[in-house]
């Protein structure tokens, strides 16, 4: 039988998800799942949202055992999606047409918005992970959203930082970045809606962020014109990364929204890029001092690695070109 639940970590005050009976998940060998024709995705669809067959969290779940008296144990209510973001086997955002690229920006809305009706929820994570080196089982393009009956820790901290921000300052934190970083040396490209910086704070080798320029809390409040914005953007940042070695970049890429439940008008909702390589040939673990300690350390100076970017930023959008799409903004080379 499988079980779901979610564990008090009374050290960290934070929620750890368990989920046992997932040992079957497919890894990598088997046929493809996301191709048209499998049995999950049938035929005729250009980017497809479904259930996650191996969940972490259910909708049913079941708990193994009681909590001892120090922490707390509650069923692993939630659900986990998948989107499909194109038919074709091969590919990463910079390579799906980008009708269909704007699609998926107002699926991870979509689902934002109909998950976030469920009175279990109180979190809509999405994100997507790329590459054998993330530890990427299927290798078909995909994103995955998990809706969580907790705030996550790191949500928990920003919605801290950005209201003590607005108390001291009577502005939102992400604003006052994107109005100084917009005129400064770590941007790398802006359109009328978004930018792309490697910011000040960067803990990853390459770490990226895009910032709205409009203050908002959620996926779903994008307009139309936005949701387009923000594909360009992600197309930019996505053929940026992938011009930077002669191989495709790994990197984790998540969005970072308000709560579903109650109203945060301090947050400004944004999306994180993490890259894990240093050089083509060197790595970044997050190893004791980063995982035991959360304490980074960063091996370059952040503008250095910025003028790296700015190359890879310059061939990500001949790619682009070549490939028949024109980036709406500026690159900022
Ligand atoms: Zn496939
Ligand atoms: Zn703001
Ligand atoms: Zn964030």
């Amino acid at each position: 039988m499988s079980i779901n639940e979610i564990r008090w970590h009374p050290l960290l005050g934070t929620w750890v998800i368990v989920a046992s009976g997932r040992a079957t998940r497919p890894w990598r060998d088997v046929k493809c799942p996301f191709c048209p024709g499998a049995p999950e995705t049938g035929y005729g669809w250009d980017v497809l949202s479904l259930e996650n067959r191996y969940p972490s969290l259910s909708t049913t779940p079941s708990i193994s055992t009681e909590a001892p008296s120090f922490s707390r144990l509650e069923p692993g209510y939630g659900r986990c999606k998948v989107v499909i973001e194109t038919p074709e086997h091969e590919g990463d955002l910079d390579t799906i047409p980008f009708k269909n690229l704007v699609k998926y920006v107002d699926i991870l809305g979509r689902e934002t918005d109909e998950l976030g009706r469920d009175p279990g929820i109180k979190y809509v994570a999405p994100f997507r992970n790329k590459g054998e080196l993330i530890g990427v089982s299927i290798h078909h393009p995909h994103s995955q959203i998990y809706a969580l009956p907790f705030i996550p820790l790191r949500i928990e901290r920003e919605l801290e930082s950005m209201s003590s921000y607005y108390r001291e300052r009577g502005a939102c934190l992400v604003c006052d970045i994107v109005r100084e970083e917009e005129r400064g040396e770590r941007i790398l490209y802006a359109n009328r809606d978004f930018i792309l910086i490697l910011p000040f704070y960067a803990q990853w080798p390459h770490e990226c962020h895009i910032y709205p320029r409009r203050h908002l809390q959620l996926l779903p409040e994008l307009t139309g014109e936005e949701k387009e914005n923000l594909a360009d953007a992600l197309a930019v940042a996505v053929s940026m990364y992938n011009s930077l070695f002669s191989f495709s970049l790994p990197y984790m890429m998540v969005t970072h929204q308000a709560p579903v439940k109650g109203t945060y008008p301090h947050y400004h909702l944004h999306i994180e890029f993490y890259t894990i390589h240093r050089y083509a040939d060197k790595l970044k673990y997050a190893a004791g001092i980063e995982w035991g300690y959360w304490a980074f350390t960063y091996d370059e100076l952040q503008e250095n690695r910025v003028k790296e970017l700015k190359e890879a930023l310059r061939k990500g959008i001949e790619r682009l070109e070549g490939r028949g799409y024109d980036p709406r903004g500026e690159p900022h080379f």
